[in-house]
């Protein structure tokens, strides 16, 4: 679903990513881990291009990202991202946030728009909150929301960036188990995490990045439980 080749990004002078070669598989998992300044955000914002890759090929779903003539608009339509912090629209509902951007961009009537929200609202458990603004909600459940709303596109995968980095600890667990569920229907997930629990248990496949390149990638069981890489061990050595 998602296929990266030599991709490179700058930002001036400051080299972030310096070739970067992965793919993830239709339906599978893929957790990515690392340091802070390791280049994960921005290699997530490369694959919708919300970053211009400076050099690489991204593919997804078939599209060439990385194209200039590619129709960007329709490959972010087939792409469902959920970041730290929510980007929720304040002045809307929770049921609004997603009845919007299904009628905006997909063009669906406001029939058809509610019953999909209604139906992706219930599977992240907010039923009941169909008609609460973002700032009566918690960080938790402006979350699911979030996810709800990237849901209710039928993206053909979804990026996650830290989606609980944000929360207070007793809030982590409720969204980590929306991501769970959403991998076990088969979903294609690429995660950027600092779970460790939840990558180890949910994930197909983990990468390690530092320093702007994948450090090594494998099985949970390796990278995390056995890494072979100085720079992984350490890094995992400084998480517990
Ligand atoms: P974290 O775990 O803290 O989220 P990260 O691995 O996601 O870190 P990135 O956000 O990808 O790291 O940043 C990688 C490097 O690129 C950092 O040195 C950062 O300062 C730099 N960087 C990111 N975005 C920009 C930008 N728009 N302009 C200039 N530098 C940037
Ligand atoms: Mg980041």
């Amino acid at each position: 679903a998602i296929e990266v080749r030599a991709l490179r990004k700058s930002f001036g002078s400051l080299e972030v990513l310096t070739g970067i070669d992965f793919t993830v598989a239709r339906g599978e998992v893929v957790c990515v881990i690392g340091p802070s300044g390791s280049g994960k955000s921005t290699l997530l914002r490369c694959v919708n291009r919300l970053e211009e890759p400076t050099s690489g090929t991204i593919l997804v779903a078939g599209a060439e990202v990385t194209d200039p003539d590619v129709d960007i608009d329709k490959v972010r339509r087939g792409i469902g991202m959920v970041f730290q912090s929510f980007n929720l629209f304040p002045h809307l509902t929770a049921l609004q946030n997603l009845t919007l951007p299904q009628r905006r961009v997909l063009g669906r009537g406001k029939e058809e728009a509610a019953r999909v929200a209604r139906e992706r609202l219930a599977r992240v458990g907010l039923t009941d909150k169909e008609s609460s603004y973002p700032a009566q909600l918690s960080g938790g459940q402006q979350q699911r929301v979030a996810i709800a709303r990237a849901l209710a596109m039928d993206p053909e995968l979804m990026l996650f960036d830290e989606p609980t980095s944000a929360l207070d600890p007793e809030l982590v667990g409720d969204v980590l188990a929306v991501m769970r569920s959403l991998a076990d229907e088969g979903m294609t997930m690429l995660v950027v995490t600092h779970e460790m629990s939840f990558a180890r248990e949910v994930a197909d496949r983990v990468v390690f990045m530092d320093g702007g390149v994948i450090v090594e990638e494998g099985s949970p069981a390796q990278v995390i439980g056995d890494p072979s890489h100085s720079r992984t061990k350490s890094f995992l050595s400084r998480l517990l």
